[in-house]
């Protein structure tokens, strides 16, 4: 038996209680791992409140991320006290996730922990992490380098927009911040931010064509911000857009596109092949200064999950939460 969190719908309620679960009773897969850390992502937040429609079938073990150690595997690719990672791939959505002490998952679905990286690193990052580290290698696939200019990055103080800003900076790219939350603003400047520019200031009236100013930017925010982030790239720049947290729409018009060769790279980190992951941790792990992880996140432990998701879900928490599950 082994402690897990279990979300169960009663009255069309989401209820969230850590339980003791059987080993038979996790779903099949071919790697039976014992989970070290796990973490509180908005998604995870959204389901274990219950706020947003992320789970179909109860009862559902939460948790999109998690690293652990391989406690038996019937795939020859892991073997027993190999430490893995996951993320992604519908895990904690529609397979019972890392918030709990075993999970038994497809092998297709890890990756091994980066050499350079403790588990416990891993998660301090996780899927948040994962997703700026490959919207900053699609921006230099696309051939954006520091010596082109500013790179614009939204939604800052986000958990994706706060490692973007860290990871570029350190990458040696002038980075540009846009956040809503005015009191970030030193906090943006110390993660390595050289200007922050307030989110007011990108949902102003939008022109197909604005002056232009980024030689490149991530976008975690979509809808409007993203159009007019689009305006205001330069000549044969690039997006990296992954997010929604403004809206799903894109209210924009080709001109970008045809006229000043604007590139829109669009990044998913939920089902991205196995070698663009790793390509992904390595940038992470080779990247980021190690005083950086702890400094990222607080650390919280399985019970009190639910109290900390409904805060997230409330806007309450700033920087990442951290699950330890030893
Ligand atoms: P967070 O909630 O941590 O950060 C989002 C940030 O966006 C907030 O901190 C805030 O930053 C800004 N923001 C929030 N609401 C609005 C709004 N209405 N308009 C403009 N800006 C807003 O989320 P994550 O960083 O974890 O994720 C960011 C986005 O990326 C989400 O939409 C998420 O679903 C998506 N995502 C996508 C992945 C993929 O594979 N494509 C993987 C992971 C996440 P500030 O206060 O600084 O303005």
């Amino acid at each position: 038996m082994f402690n897990a969190l279990v979300l169960r719908q009663e009255q069309d309620k989401t209820l969230a209680k850590v339980e003791q679960i059987a080993e038979t009773e996790l779903p099949d897969g071919e790697v039976l791992v014992q989970v070290e850390y796990s973490t509180l992502n908005y998604k995870d937040g959204l389901a274990i409140t219950g706020k947003g429609k992320i789970v179909r079938n109860f009862p559902m073990v939460p948790g999109i991320d998690f690293t652990g150690k391989v406690i038996s595997s019937n795939d020859l690719r892991y073997q027993e006290g190999q430490q893995v990672v996951l993320t992604g791939w519908g895990v904690g959505e529609n397979h019972w996730g890392g918030l709990a002490e075993k999970a038994q998952v497809k092998a297709d679905w890890l990756v091994p922990l980066n050499e350079d990286l403790t588990p416990e690193q891993s998660m301090q990052i996780g899927t948040a992490g994962l997703t700026a580290s490959l919207c900053v290698q699609a921006l230099q696939q696309a051939g954006i380098t520091p010596e082109q200019g500013e790179i614009l990055v939204t939604g800052a103080s986000g958990g994706v927009g706060s490692v973007a800003v860290k990871l570029l900076s350190t990458l040696g790219y002038q980075v540009v911040a846009v956040t809503g939350r005015a009191e970030n603003t030193q906090w943006l400047t110390e993660l390595g931010a050289t200007r922050v520019i307030s989110r007011e200031e990108m949902l102003t009236p939008n022109r197909p064509l604005d002056k232009q100013l980024w030689a490149g930017a991530i976008d975690t925010v979509g809808s409007h911000v993203l159009a007019k982030v689009l305006s205001q790239v330069n000549y044969n720049g690039a997006v990296a857009a992954c997010g929604l947290a403004g809206g799903f729409d894109l209210p924009t018009t080709v001109m970008p596109f045809i006229l000043r060769g604007v590139k829109l790279l669009g990044v998913d980190s939920v089902s991205c092949p196995f070698e663009q992951r790793q390509q992904a941790w390595h940038l992470l792990a080779t990247t980021l200064p190690k005083s950086y992880f702890s400094a990222a996140c607080n650390t919280i432990s399985l019970a009190q999950v639910p109290e900390y998701a409904d805060k997230l879900i409330a806007g309450q928490i700033t920087g990442r939460l951290l699950v330890d599950l030893q």
